[in-house]
């Protein structure tokens, strides 16, 4: 792919970029392994003021940074002025609280035979962040916020359709105080990406985005013995039970499907409701996709603007023709609207069985599946039924079933009576093909760090 903006709304392209040449990658792994060297040793108190400056330029150019994102890959500006917000937040987070997630752990010394016995946790080096488009900010904040105040340098990868969104982020950093090679934006395309994890000066990647990127970066990563994290795709499932509240499940199904207009790996894509009020919930949830208005993204009435690639829109059809051409039914939606850019109408699909791409596939766009189940067995049994485990929704009164829901679902995130959404207070991350590693939280900053174990006789 071109690294370029082209505008998801027209199709139009704004501006090309030339990737960067080897000679120029090289000066920046160079740059960015000698800054390691005296950015290491830099305190707590220095990296979070340098954070909270990040934070504040970030804060006061919400509008214009919104508007980028926007025009880059077509969420609604209201998306992304909360994206920029929710960035700003995540850097306070880490600024706040890195010195204590990364506090020395005391252990008993007399077990272990010591006079003192501790574990430290040390930066490792320059990070490669290989990162997507859907959440352009967020996704990149939250790898970059607790691996600079954890002492680590970033190298970002962004993704070929989101350069401008990539260099802002890169500047904001240098325009905040960091050291110039802190964090480095790099302009490369996929197929640059090996040479860079190959490389010795850099020493861990991190990869959102689908599996089969997430595949081909870790095995690489894995013949050189470099950690990896990887936050993959996922096919949410949303389970409505009998006892839930239905009118505020089914307004939160519409927001957990049409999120970023249904291009969010956390998004619910897999609608599981009791047999009981599958009728009514349904009758609710198509209602609410109906009503949703899809438009231009940069006004603020439209709920769902267009996909962000004429690729996303054409896999979005693809796997909609397929269930339809195989028996499901459609009953809202699946057809692209006759606009220049790439939509598609809110979608709702009933009848899905397990030969239809849909039922075990996700679907980056804003289509929503139904399945009936007759019970909680069969509900947990399709909601474990595809080989992802990022997200999942429950919901129900029944504290029994919360419980099963809880420990059964086998999702790294587990959201009962709410969206699956994340929080820097949370650790976020899946398990199965959804991924491994955490993000976020404590947990998260520990990522990229050397767990020292320290004995003093
Ligand atoms: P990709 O996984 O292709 O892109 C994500 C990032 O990985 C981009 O920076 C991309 O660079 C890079 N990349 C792609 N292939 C490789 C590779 N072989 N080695 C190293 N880096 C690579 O996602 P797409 O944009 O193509 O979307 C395809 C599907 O992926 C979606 O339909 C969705 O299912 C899933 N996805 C999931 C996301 C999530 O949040 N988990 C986010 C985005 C997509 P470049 O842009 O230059 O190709």
């Amino acid at each position: 792919m071109a690294i370029a903006t082209v505008n998801p709304a027209t199709g139009e392209t704004l501006k090309t970029f030339e990737p960067l040449s080897e000679h120029e990658v090289d000066e920046r792994l160079a740059l960015a392994a000698a800054e390691f060297r005296t950015y290491r040793a830099t305190d707590f108190k220095q990296r979070a003021a340098w954070m909270q400056s990040a934070a504040g330029l970030l804060e006061s150019e919400q509008e214009e940074v919104a508007r980028l994102m926007t025009t880059e890959m077509g969420k609604t500006l209201t998306a992304a002025r909360s994206e920029v917000a929710k960035c700003v937040k995540g850097m306070r987070y880490y600024a706040e609280h890195a010195e204590e997630f990364l506090a020395d752990e005391p252990v008993d010394a007399p077990a272990v035979a010591a006079r003192r016995a501790y574990a430290r946790y040390q930066p490792l080096g320059p990070v490669l962040a290989v990162m997507p488009w859907n959440f352009p900010l967020w996704q990149a904040v939250r790898f970059a916020a607790p691996a600079l105040m954890a002492g680590n340098v970033g190298l970002l990868k962004h993704a070929s359709n989101v350069p401008q969104t990539a260099l802002y982020l890169g500047g904001l950093f240098a325009r905040a105080g960091f050291p110039p090679g802190c964090f480095q934006t790099l302009l490369i395309g996929s197929g640059q990406v090996e040479a860079v994890l190959r490389d010795r000066r850099v020493v861990a990647a991190t990869l959102t985005g689908s599996e089969p990127a997430g595949r081909s970066v870790a095995s690489i990563a894995g013949s050189e013995v470099k950690k990896t994290v990887l936050e993959l795709g996922g096919s949410d499932p949303y389970v409505v039970m009998p006892s839930a509240d239905l009118d505020a499940a089914a307004a939160t199904a519409v927001t957990a499907r049409v999120q970023n207009n249904g291009q969010s790996c956390i998004a619910a894509k897999r609608f599981i409701v009791h047999t009981e009020v599958y009728d009514d919930f349904t009758g609710r949830f198509v209602a609410r996709m109906e009503a949703l208005r899809v438009g231009d993204p940069m006004d603020d009435s439209t709920d769902v603007g267009p996909l962000a690639t004429r690729q996303g829109r054409d896999d979005v059809e693809k796997i909609v023709a397929d269930a339809a051409g195989r028996g499901a039914r459609v009953l809202c939606g699946g057809w692209s609207p006759d606009l220049p850019g790439w939509f598609y109408q809110p979608t709702v699909i009933a009848d899905i069985t397990p030969e239809m791409r849909l039922f075990g596939e996700e679907v980056f766009g804003p289509v929503a599946s139904l399945y009936r189940a007759g019970d909680i067995d069969e509900a947990l049994a399709l909601a474990n039924a595809t080989s992802f485990g990022l997200g999942a929704n429950a919901w129900t009164t029944d504290p029994v079933e919360q419980e099963r829901f809880v420990t059964e679902l086998e999702a790294g995130l587990v959201f009962v009576n709410g969206m699956v959404t994340s929080y820097p207070e949370l650790p976020f991350g899946g398990v199965r093909n959804s991924g491994y590693g955490r993000e976020l939280s404590a947990h998260g900053i520990r990522e990229f760090c050397n767990l020292k174990a320290v004995w003093i006789g």
